[in-house]
């Protein structure tokens, strides 16, 4: 039979399987087949399994034989190139790590191989996941499927886009500064960025610790939310995993609709399309008609936290990278001196955007500019944390457009790398406090002829995910009702 992937969801999917429509084999190959057709122009993936459909047959089997199914058994994902599945490799989409395989299992990966999902393959990144266009990547751009020309996003657009042209139910990605919600806003699609310490990192390559989560990528709320629930719980191999900390908010606001805060102190700047302030504010008219109260609120630090995030993440990055030396694994270049070795490696091995945040956080750690920039920051970091702490005193969830403008043009940010950071303007915030933030898509702008997706993210206190769910369902559903 021939399977409808474009209206699939995880539970459609479940009710198929249980039904008998088809089997994990019959739906695994169908995305198999679909990503055979697309991807050659897509290039959402660096290499899918060959053995998908042996791990389809055995979850088959497993069914047949009437093991409890969890609600991922037989789920077809794409895990993003910077999460360690054990003997395949993870290159982070650098050529650095190119031939690095595993030899181990991410706790992410541990937790969805328990439920049964099919891993179909690894997709594309911006290197080290330092970017927001997926084009940093060593191994070439991807495309965004509802527009070719343009970005999917980044730095997880390879996995946003291989949901996106229905080539995996759903995917992974990793979050440091808006590299899920970015990319599922430009593909039309859903992402979550976790709490800090809501999911495990053992696994992941670390780009900039303080800030890095894994998350999903899904066309629906819920099935981001069946991943999210299974992928969070206290890892004792991540010393930044909370213990059970997942309030029961949900409870709290189970009866009254949220509050919704706006913060108008981050809408002011230049650089924010027109069209994304009208869909923006089309769509808080559309939830105050729904019977939402939506406030103004004050956040007066959170304007600088772009210019923290660009001193914080490159302070850790250059740390977290100075163990790609060409002795222990990956890339190496051979030099007369072991310093040599060293430049070859490094200089060889790291592409331009990696290189420069090396540099920048070597400088923002050095003797004698450590306080003026790396301690400034980390103070200012405290202030935006408080200003969220303080707006969720009066409002239950904050709101705003999940970025600046709809997807823009292959190659059209490229080589200006200042553009290419205020795209993060939006998505910073929440990984600067550690808050949990999900994209929901809010409609679309028409470019040269294409509809064009653009997200709208809604952020929660610490641990309040259950609120992003329930929130990002009802506008889901409003938006449907009312389309
Ligand atoms: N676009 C941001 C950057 O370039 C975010 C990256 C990320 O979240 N991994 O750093």
């Amino acid at each position: 039979m021939t399977i409808d992937l474009s209206s699939l969801t995880i539970a459609k999917t479940q009710k198929h399987l249980s039904e008998k429509d088809f089997s994990v084999r019959e739906l695994a190959e169908s995305y198999l087949a679909s990503i055979k057709k697309r991807d050659g122009d897509i290039h959402a993936y660096i290499e899918t399994y060959d053995d998908a459909v042996s791990q389809a047959e055995a979850v088959d089997e497993a069914l047949k034989r009437g093991d409890k199914a969890s609600a991922l058994a037989g789920i077809p994902i794409a895990v993003k190139d910077n999460i360690l599945i054990k003997g395949r490799i993870a290159s982070a989409g650098s050529r650095m790590l190119k031939p690095y395989r595993a030899t181990y299992d991410a706790s992410v990966i541990e937790r969805l191989r328990d439920a049964g999902v099919i891993f179909l393959g690894r997709t594309n990144m911006d290197e080290f996941a330092m970017g927001s266009s997926t084009e940093s990547s060593y191994y070439g751009a991807t495309k965004n499927p509802l527009d070719t020309t343009r970005v999917p996003g980044g730095s997880s657009g390879g996995s946003a886009a291989a949901v996106a042209m229905h080539g995996a139910l759903v995917s992974l990605g990793s979050d440091t500064g808006g590299s899920i919600r970015q990319p599922a806003a430009f593909c039309g699609l859903v992402g979550l960025k976790p709490t800090y310490g809501a999911v495990s990192r053992f696994g992941l390559i670390a780009m900039a610790s303080s800030l890095d989560q894994i998350g999903p990528i899904a066309k629906t709320v819920e099935d981001a939310e069946l991943l999210f629930n299974t992928m969070a719980f206290h890892d004792t191999r991540d010393s930044t995993s909370a213990a059970s900390q997942m309030k029961k908010q949900s409870a709290v606001q189970r009866n009254k609709k949220p509050i919704i805060g706006v913060p108008r102190d981050l809408m002011e700047g230049d650089g924010i399309d027109d069209d994304v302030r009208k869909n923006f504010e089309d769509s808080l008219q559309i939830l105050k008609e729904e019977g939402y109260e939506v406030r103004d609120i004050a956040l007066p630090y959170a304007p600088y936290a772009l210019a923290v995030y660009y001193i914080i993440m490159p302070a850790e990055v250059s740390s977290n990278l100075a163990r790609f030396d060409g002795l222990r694994y990956g890339f190496s270049e051979k030099g007369d001196t072991l310093l040599a070795g060293y430049v070859e490696t490094r200089g060889v091995g790291f592409g331009a955007e990696a290189r420069r945040r090396i540099l920048l956080g070597s400088y923002v750690l050095s003797s004698g500019y450590v306080d003026a920039y790396y301690r400034k920051a980390d103070i200012v970091r405290a202030s935006i944390t408080q200003d969220f702490a303080r707006a969720f005193e009066a409002v239950d969830i904050i709101a705003t457009p999940t970025t600046p403008s709809p997807a823009f043009k292959i190659g059209e940010k490229i080589s200006n790398p200042l553009s290419m950071y205020l795209s993060d303007i939006f998505t910073v915030p929440a990984n600067i406090a550690g808050i949990p933030a999900l994209s929901v898509p809010s409609g679309s702008v028409v470019r040269d002829g294409v509809s064009l997706p653009l997200g709208m993210q809604f952020m929660a206190p610490h641990f309040g995910e259950q609120a992003l769910f329930s929130a990002g369902k009802d506008f889901e559903k409003i938006l449907s009702a009312r389309m």
